[in-house]
């Protein structure tokens, strides 16, 4: 079995996006397009809110 790898935030849904900033992959839920980054570091960076 080969997985694609796992939403680093919340570890059950497929990652499709990988973080510009901490590089962790996560998924479309747990993904800021506007800051281009995982929600994690986009509530610590200056992305606006
Ligand atoms: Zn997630
Ligand atoms: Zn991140």
């Amino acid at each position: 079995m080969s997985v694609a790898g796992l939403c680093h935030v919340c570890e059950s849904a497929a990652a499709r996006h990988t973080c510009g900033l901490c590089g962790q992959a996560v998924c479309v839920d747990h993904w800021q397009s506007t800051a281009n980054a995982c929600s994690a570091c986009a509530r610590g960076t200056g992305g606006g809110v």
